[in-house]
């Protein structure tokens, strides 16, 4: 259960790449029939290329870069790739606002609000609100045109009841599992650090990874994805093992993965 699913042979005909996740830089490939959407670019524009061909998916046509906030591990690169592919940055209102300057001179930017579903590169998309200290984070719930459903929520404290309902009824649930909360509090970090981590507006626990499967966990769900993983706080077989206990007990039979800094992680959404 906590082996990598590094890049299969056979590219999916509707997938999700998990290109880097973590603190250091965050990035996700999103496609359907040839055609695809980043959803953050927080490596440099130029890592997340080589990251996209290592895993033979350069011949996807990507049409969007969707921004959950502005933080820098989910911001870094997206200026440069905005531009060198020529595409618009779709984000609400309040992340649009804080990130200007970054996003200066971008060849667009596309205001979205919650709830509203919109489209890019085929794929039907709405933001979900999450809970972060951020000036208007969002998550995604994307289906392809075969019907099929990735939701993506990371960097949020919770999962109020708001955010479960865009989350529910998915083929993929990437969530985030930030840290193991006795390693966190036991670990290095300052104190007002991990009061912000542990916080509602901070990031979710594997505790909190596993509630939400309980919670979100349905007869099509598949493959759930744990996001966001610190490297000082967690470790992949921890998380694994807390999210796998959920499964187990509601009777899914959907295998559990981690992203990672460091490797690209694909995934069929079909
Ligand atoms: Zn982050
Ligand atoms: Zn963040």
């Amino acid at each position: 259960m906590h082996s990598m699913d590094m890049t299969a042979s056979a590219i999916p005909s509707e997938g999700a790449a998990f290109l880097a996740s973590g603190s250091s830089g965050n990035a996700t490939l999103v496609h359907a029939a040839g055609r695809g959407v980043l959803i953050d670019c927080g490596i440099s524009a130029r890592e997340c290329r080589r990251r996209i061909a290592s895993a033979e998916l350069d011949g996807i046509a990507i049409e969007a870069l969707l921004l959950t906030h502005e933080h820098s591990d989910h911001l870094r690169g997206v200026r440069v790739m905005s531009r060198t592919l020529g595409i618009p940055v779709y984000a609400t209102r309040g992340t649009l606002a804080v990130a200007r300057a970054d996003l200066a001179d971008v060849p667009g930017c596309v205001e979205i609000t919650h709830e509203a579903i919109f489209g890019a590169a085929g794929l039907r998309i709405m933001a979900i609100r999450t809970s972060h200290d951020a000036a208007e984070p969002v998550g995604f719930r994307i289906e392809t045109p075969q019907g099929r459903v990735l939701g993506f929520a990371s960097d949020t404290g919770v999962i109020t009841p708001e955010c479960a309902e865009g989350l529910a009824g998915c083929d993929l649930l990437a969530i985030e599992a930030n840290h193991d909360v006795q390693m966190l509090e036991a670990g290095p970090y300052p104190l007002f650090l991990k009061r912000r981590i542990l916080s509602e507006r901070g990031h979710l626990s594997n505790v909190h990874a596993a509630d939400a499967v309980r919670r979100l966990g349905c007869d099509r769900l598949h493959t759930i994805v744990g996001l966001h993983l610190s490297q000082h706080n967690n470790l992949p077989a921890i998380a694994c093992d807390a999210v796998s206990d959920a499964v187990r007990q509601t009777g899914l039979g959907a295998r559990v993965l981690t992203a990672s800094a460091a490797h690209v992680l694909t995934c069929s959404l079909g």
